[in-house]
């Protein structure tokens, strides 16, 4: 039976704390959340008392306050990152808190408003918040993206139910993916941590120098891998040896393609929502590791200024592998929101990559690691191209090619890590 709605509402506060966070005793946290979450986020400072915190800053934003900006301030503001902010994320990274944002917007809370603007502001803060994203990039700051239901939000993954009801929905949905609902949620995530070690060992050992997927949506992309490239997934470690999670939840197997080599064409197979706007039936072309051609049918102009924001905006910081049977996709829900949805598909991210995807990439500086292929970026954009039907086939650096994935699902078996 399950627990009521309030005790299992704890028992996930518990668990991003505790498995998410990974908070030490004596460590600060970053909290931010929206204002359509407050009581959450109550329970989440209590927790993270409950746990030793030395003290919770706590920053509240709300996406209607956020709306107006956009629509009532001059693009130059959003060019100029608030000073006092970017003091607030770089001390408390320095200092070595842990950053927790808890996602409850309404997906579409932006649609409409000035996409310049959104890229200013992306790229000013980015600029401005240097130490904090060199923190998290680097590994030394442990950081954890979660949800939390909120009723606009919950409205466009049930359209069809009421406020109340599409709420409770969602977040029942929230508690299954993140394995609230198992009798110790925090030992479920060590173990399901510990089931993706025997796939990463598989691809890690394989050292593949491409990737080529194909389906019938008309995919022909090949992807190239990294020398010094690893897969990752199933959680993350800073170089002090932390244990974290920072996606609740996580289903995928990821690593850092090679930034100057992608050829051919990827077809987008899942709705995709960027900064409150919605992004639909899409495809990129691909030469020389850069976005040459793409359209949508729908937000066209908000994938214009994805690829707007930087000169490397157009290139591949991640690809992730997510089975077809993954219980993200199983569920049968579409979230509107990335954390959960690109858990249910096999995915490619144009922008930043990933340093700790490169064998010693942790301890490299921006030219480093751009020389070794891995792509630097103030964006990081993840969209969907799994399917029932997808075929990856990695290929070695001597021609010889190994099935990866067949008909959307693994086509491997694991070996002992
Ligand atoms: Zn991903």
């Amino acid at each position: 039976m399950k627990q009521d709605f309030a005790a299992r509402l704890t028992a996930y506060a518990r668990l991003i704390i505790r498995a998410g966070c990974n908070l030490q005793p004596g460590q600060e946290l970053l909290l931010s959340a929206s204002t359509d979450c407050v009581e959450f986020a109550r329970l989440l400072v209590a927790e993270a008392y409950q746990q030793g915190a030395r003290h919770v800053t706590v920053r509240f934003g709300d996406e209607k306050i956020a709306r107006l900006h956009y629509e009532n301030c001059a693009l130059e503001v959003f060019e100029h990152f608030p000073e006092w902010q970017a003091l607030l994320n770089n001390s408390l990274a320095r200092e070595g808190a842990a950053v927790l944002s808890i996602i409850s917007e309404d997906p579409l809370a932006l649609t409409g408003v000035d996409q310049r603007k959104l890229v200013a502001n992306a790229r000013a803060s980015h600029e401005a918040c240097k130490e904090f994203y060199d923190g998290i990039d680097q590994g030394r700051v442990v950081w954890c993206i979660a949800g939390a239901a909120a009723p606009a939000w919950a409205q466009h993954v049930f359209p069809t139910l009421s406020p109340e009801e599409a709420t409770a929905k969602l977040w029942e949905a929230i508690f299954n993916t993140t394995r609230v609902n198992e009798p110790d949620p925090v030992a479920a995530w060590q173990e399901h941590r510990a089931s993706f070690d025997a796939r990463k060992a598989w691809l890690n050992a394989q050292h593949f120098d491409a990737l080529h997927y194909t389906n019938s949506l008309g995919t022909d992309l090949t992807i190239g891998l990294n020398t010094k490239g690893l897969w990752q997934g199933g959680g993350d470690v800073t170089t002090a040896g932390t244990e974290f999670f920072p996606n609740m939840p996580t289903e995928e197997i990821f690593t850092t393609p090679d930034r100057l080599r992608a050829e051919g064409i990827v077809y987008s197979s899942m709705p995709l929502v960027h900064h409150g706007s919605l992004i639909q039936d899409f495809w990129l072309r691909f030469e020389g590791g850069r976005v040459t051609e793409y359209h949508a049918r729908t937000g066209n102009d908000v994938l214009e200024a994805i690829f707007a924001v930087d000169e490397d905006a157009v290139r591949l910081g991640e690809c992730a592998l997510v089975p077809w049977t993954s219980p993200i996709r199983q569920s049968g829900i579409l979230f509107y929101n990335t954390l959960y949805d690109e858990n249910a598909s096999c995915h490619l991210a144009v922008g930043q990559g990933f340093p700790d995807c490169l064998e010693g990439g942790q301890a490299m500086d921006a030219e480093e690691l751009k020389a070794a292929g891995v792509n630097k970026s103030a964006t990081h954009v993840d969209f969907m191209i799994g399917s029932a039907d997808l075929n990856i086939t990695g290929v070695k650096a001597d021609g010889a090619s190994i099935p990866v994935f067949r008909d959307g699902e693994w086509a491997f078996a694991p070996i002992d890590a």
